[in-house]
C-alpha cells in the first residue's frame, strides 16, 4: 500500500520542529530513521497529516563522554552505537545489545530517539534506557524536560510524550561494575526478543556490593528488577548463585500469551538466560 496524502516539513532547528507539531494541532509525525513509522503509514495505521522530518536539523547526531555519563543525541544510528569504540569501552551491555536490533539496512537508518519514541516492549534501546536509568531529554513549547525511563515508556507502544515533544538527547550514566552480560533469544537473529536480560555486577569484599538487572519482551515496558539486584547482593556467592537468581528473575515477571509465544515458554526462556547472564557476569572477574 502506499501512505494517505501527508505535508512534508523538513526543519532545520529542534524550535522550529516543535512549532510545525503546535501548527498541526496534534495532526503531525515525526520522521527520524523511518524503520517503524514508514510501515505504519504505508499500511495507514498511521495517517499524519504533517510529517516533521528531524534529519535535516544539523547537530542531533553525536556521541559525547561527560565525565560519569555518556550523552547521545536523537538522531544517533544505530550502527553508530554498535560500533563506537567510546560505548564499547563505557556501556559494554549497549555495545553488546546493538548487533540483536533488527538487521544491518535498519540499523544503518534508525535512531535512538525513534526507538525510544517508539517504545516497542521487545526492542532492545528502551530496555538499555531503563537498564542504565538514563536520562531522556525532550523539548516542546514550554522548553526542555528530563524524564526517567520509569516514567517515558508507559504502555506497548506508549510513551508519555506530549504530541508536540521531541526527545533531543539521552543521557546513559557509567555504571561501576567489574562484571556484565547481555542475553537474548529472538526467533531469528535479527526479530525483535521473545526474552532478554541485562546483568551487571560489583563485587564488595565479601559477596557483592551493587547489581543491576533490567528485562524485556515479558511485560508491556521494559523492566528494572530492583527486587532482583537486591536479592542478588544478599546472597551468599556459590554454585546454586545463578539457579537462586533465576527463580527470583522468573517470579517477579508475567508476560501475557501473544501470538509469538506463550507466558509459560517466555518466562521459562528469561529464567534461562537469567542463569546464563549471571554465570557470565560473575566470571569476567576471574
Ligand atoms: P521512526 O520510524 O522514524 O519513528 C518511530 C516513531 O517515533 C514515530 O512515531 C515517530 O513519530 C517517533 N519519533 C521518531 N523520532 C522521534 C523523536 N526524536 N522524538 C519524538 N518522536 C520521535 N528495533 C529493535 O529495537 N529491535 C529489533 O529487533 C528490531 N527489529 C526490527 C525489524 C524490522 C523488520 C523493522 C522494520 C524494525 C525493527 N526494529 C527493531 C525497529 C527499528 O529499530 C526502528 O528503527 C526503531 O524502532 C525506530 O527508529 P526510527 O529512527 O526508524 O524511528
Amino acid at each position: 500500500m502506499k501512505p494517505a496524502q501527508f505535508d512534508y516539513i523538513s526543519p532545520s532547528t529542534v524550535e522550529a520542529a516543535v512549532e510545525a507539531l503546535v501548527a498541526s494541532n496534534g495532526e503531525g509525525k515525526v520522521l527520524a530513521g523511518g524503520q517503524s513509522l514508514l510501515p505504519l503509514l504505508n499500511f495507514r495505521m498511521a495517517r499524519p497529516a504533517v510529517l516533521v522530518d528531524l534529519n535535516g536539523i544539523a547537530g542531533l547526531s553525536y556521541i559525547e563522554d561527560r565525565g560519569d555519563r555518556i550523552a547521545i543525541g536523537a538522531l544517533t544510528r544505530h550502527r553508530e552505537l554498535e560500533h563506537s569504540p567510546l560505548i564499547a569501552l563505557k556501556l559494554p551491555v549497549m555495545s553488546a545489545a546493538m548487533r540483536h536490533v533488527a538487521h544491518l539496512a535498519i540499523r544503518n537508518r534508525g535512531t535512538i530517539g525513534g526507538s525510544l519514541s517508539h517504545a516497542d516492549p521487545a526492542a532492545e534501546l528502551p530496555m538499555l534506557a531503563t537498564f542504565y536509568e538514563a536520562g531522556i531529554s525532550v523539548q516542546g513549547p514550554s522548553g526542555r524536560r528530563k524524564i526517567a525511563p520509569g516514567d517515558f515508556f508507559v504502555d506497548a507502544l506508549t510513551s508519555c510524550l506530549e504530541p508536540e515533544e521531541i526527545v533531543v538527547e539521552v543521557e546513559f550514566p557509567i555504571l561501576k561494575q567489574d562484571g556484565w552480560a547481555f542475553e537474548e533469544v529472538a526467533r531469528r537473529f535479527g526479530d525483535f526478543a521473545l526474552a532478554s536480560i541485562a546483568v551487571s555486577v560489583r563485587h564488595g569484599i565479601t559477596g557483592l556490593e551493587s547489581a543491576r538487572v533490567a528485562v524485556m519482551g515479558v511485560a508491556d515496558t521494559p523492566l528494572r528488577l530492583r527486587e532482583a539486584e537486591e536479592g542478588l547482593v544478599a546472597m551468599e556467592l556459590n554454585d546454586r548463585t545463578p539457579d537462586r537468581f533465576s527463580e527470583i528473575v522468573a517470579s517477579l515477571v508475567s508476560p501475557n500469551d501473544d501470538l509469538h509465544a506463550s507466558a509459560g515458554y517466555r518466562t521459562h526462556l528469561l529464567a534461562q538466560l537469567a542463569k546464563r547472564a549471571l554465570r557470565t557476569a560473575l566470571a569476567m572477574r576471574g
